[in-house]
């Protein structure tokens, strides 16, 4: 555990994935109760981890709040909850989604069913769709959460809705210092993708989340995976450009004919993806593909359950 600022501490977890690291943190209150943020991964022995570093705090964890349902930050969240007593706190739409992503009736072939409608092979479409059984079993949400509002305070903290990494992601702002869960990364950019279910023009919400954090100018961001980043007006606006840049670059593998978002994916990325990074490829891509579409430089056509892109010039 490390103290970032007075009353701000920082808990470092491990990850199996290829970003091998996520941030949690704890801020204090007047009354020397804590506020836990995320998570992390559920652990095969979440006590053995978490005891000492609660022994350590001088004060209770009375409040757990989930930025997104991403595994990585909400996977802890029924350990904690049940380890401290605290309650959790998540967005609305937020829980719903993770709900449905995470709960008893997430549905792989509905996502297999998406892949394949966006020009995935059958195949691997499927790969897509399916979720290694070892991640679910690390995902050990807390039921029924109180749920947290954008506006609203929480332990002096200013509630934040700033969607586009996920869509209903929440952020904590107080005295200039932005818990920023995923919202900005530095020095890697946070995914922006598309699925199904979720708010039609992520990219276009992300951006306009950039340009809430320009206009808060917090001093520093304390975020879910990296280092703190200490100009976030400036990161804000560097991942502005570089979606401005990824906006060009979708257009240009758009060609002179009709596409599908998996084209475009092997287009911007690199091939021999394993599935979990191709997921991730494709979701961009079509978030990308989306934002064309709104920005009038390129057309859609969904014709027999399969949807094609075509540039417009
Ligand atoms: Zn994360």
């Amino acid at each position: 555990m490390v103290e970032l600022a007075e009353g701000i501490r920082r808990v470092t977890l491990g990850l199996p994935f290829g970003i091998d690291h996520v941030h949690c943190y704890l801020l204090e209150d007047d009354d020397r109760s804590w506020t836990l943020v995320d998570t992390g991964l559920g652990l095969p022995d979440a006590e053995a981890t978490w005891a000492p570093i609660l022994a350590r705090l001088g004060g209770p964890v009375e409040r757990i709040v989930v930025t997104h349902y991403h595994p990585d930050h909400v996977g802890g969240s029924g350990d904690l909850a049940a380890l401290t007593g605290a309650q959790v706190f998540q967005g609305r739409l937020d829980y719903e989604q993770c709900a449905l992503v995470w709960g008893d009736e997430h549905s792989p072939s509905l996502l297999g069913a998406y892949f394949a409608g966006h020009g995935v092979p059958v195949d691997e479409a499927e790969q897509l769709g399916a979720d290694t059984g070892s991640l679910r079993r690390r995902v050990r949400f807390a039921r029924d959460p109180e749920p947290l509002d954008p506006g609203e305070r929480i332990a002096g903290w200013e509630v934040l809705h700033l969607p586009g990494h996920a869509d209903g992601h929440l952020c904590l702002l107080r005295d200039g210092v932005l818990i920023a869960g995923d919202t900005i990364l530095d020095p890697i950019t946070p995914v922006v993708g598309l699925y199904p279910g979720a708010r039609p023009d992520p990219l276009g919400d992300y951006v306009e989340s950039l340009g809430r954090i320009a206009a808060l100018a917090p001093r520093v961001a304390f975020t879910g995976h990296h280092l703190p980043i200490e100009d976030p007006v400036l990161r804000a606006q560097e991942i502005v450009s570089h979606h401005r840049e990824r906006l060009d670059r979708t257009a240009a593998a758009l060609g002179g004919g009709a596409r599908t978002g998996y084209e475009v994916s092997r287009a911007l990325f690199p091939d021999g993806l394993p599935p979990a990074l191709r997921r991730f490829a494709v979701a961009e891509s079509l978030a990308h593909l989306e934002r064309l579409v709104l920005e009038d430089r390129a057309e859609r056509v969904d014709d027999a359950g399969r949807t094609t892109y075509a540039r417009r010039t």
